[in-house]
């Protein structure tokens, strides 16, 4: 009898991705236990608990269930069976990752790398600096199960494309993904920033939260959307675009984009540099603007808490659409404290409708400046361990 005969009459070994989404939570399981979640035969669940370990994803752990009787094996999920080369790249800031499966970092580095050099000199730095963290952590890239990588403009991500970026000269088209695996040999994986920092924020509250919005408020604004426990992207990639949207009474504002009273034009930090300098005040890009709110500049602490409200008027008609349950605001204006949130509070829970704000949070980014990396790591691990890839890995 052949292996794969043994295989059909036991059931297939395929369905071991099933299991493995039941381990991922970490919480080591009997047989038993499994069988009893799966409703599968004994044999069945036996030779996908293999099939799973012998990819070294699943491992038996050291701490038997006694319960009377024989004590009884237990498994888990080994996040360390493989390492993810996560990549955060903004405009003139950088970090980089090596992580497990559980997005925990094994080693981290952040850097100052204008994206403006164009595409080849910062992906061969981004090769270079991750051979080196990998080094630093002891794993080779035969370890790597993926890349993950952000960038700060629109990415097409069926093909991981950027396109037409405003301040990404030389990416337009430029095919990410491809330059990147050809020289690496590892599936890589590409989305705008805000995109995996929305991703990164809804792993942290992923267990209490399938309905959220967060909300990049840098230089720009732009917001990502969960929705069932994943991103949305729309039909071209650019759902969430808030900043451009149009609001009210700013006429005389002109957008980069060419259109008037554009969000981002009114309560990016770009614009709240801009009217500051105007004031006399010494700022020149959103990081100015937040070292003067953590200084007490009056001036500043007011222009951040009515971008606040602006912003906040613009989600209040995103939560009568969309009903989140959670609005996460993050971005380097954000962390000038809590004066911008408390102008987003302010507009949203007056304007939106009760039903849609009754249980809304509306919360500071847990992650900070990590939100990214981490995002791109979860984003490399959801495609790499989704149930149909993982049984295919194990019948292959
Ligand atoms: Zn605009």
């Amino acid at each position: 009898m052949t292996e794969s005969t043994l295989i059909d009459a036991g059931g297939s070994a395929a369905g071991a991705g099933a299991l493995l989404s039941i381990l991922r939570d970490g919480r080591p399981r009997t047989r038993a236990e499994l069988a009893q979640l799966t409703g599968w035969a004994r044999s069945t669940l036996s030779l996908r608990l293999d099939a799973l370990m012998h990819q070294r994803l699943v491992a038996p752990t050291d701490d038997a269930i006694h319960s009377g009787g024989r004590p009884a094996t237990t498994f888990t999920f080994n996040q360390s069976a493989r390492v993810v080369l996560a990549a955060d790249l903004g405009v003139t800031h950088a970090r980089l990752a090596v992580t497990d499966l559980a997005t925990i970092p094994l080693a981290e580095r952040s850097a100052e790398m204008p994206i403006d050099r164009g595409p080849e000199p910062v992906l061969t730095w981004l090769i270079e600096t991750f051979r080196e963290l990998l080094g630093e952590c002891g794993r080779s890239l035969a370890d790597v199960c993926g890349i993950g990588v952000g960038l700060p403009g629109p990415v097409e991500h069926g093909t991981g494309t950027p396109v037409n970026p405003p301040i990404m000269p030389g990416w337009d088209r430029f095919v990410v993904p491809q330059w990147l695996s050809a020289r690496l040999g590892v599936p890589v994986l590409v989305d705008n920033d805000v995109n995996i920092m929305a991703l990164g924020e809804y792993w942290a509250v992923r267990s209490q939260v399938q309905h959220m919005i967060f909300v990049k408020v840098g230089t720009g604004v732009g917001c990502g959307i969960i929705s069932e426990g994943r991103i949305h992207r729309g039909a071209q990639g650019a759902a969430g675009d808030i900043g451009h949207i149009r609001v009210p009474s700013f006429e005389e504002v002109v957008c980069r984009c060419g259109n008037i009273g554009c969000l981002e034009a009114v309560a990016g930090g770009g614009a709240l540099a801009a009217r500051l300098r105007e004031a006399g005040e010494d700022a020149s890009v959103s990081r100015d603007v937040v070292d003067l709110v953590r200084a007490g500049n009056v001036q500043a602490v007011q222009a951040v808490r009515q971008a606040g409200r602006e912003i906040g008027m613009v989600l209040a008609w995103v939560v009568n659409f969309f009903n989140p349950s959670l609005i996460v605001v993050g971005g380097d204006i954000a962390e000038a404290g809590e004066h911008l949130l408390a102008g987003v509070r302010e507009v949203i829970y007056s304007r939106s409708l009760p039903l849609a704000t009754q249980h809304l949070g509306i919360l500071a980014s847990e992650l900070g400046d990590r939100a990214g990396v981490t995002g791109a790591a979860v984003m490399v691990i959801e495609h790499v361990l989704a149930p149909d890839v993982v049984d295919q890995a194990v019948t292959a």
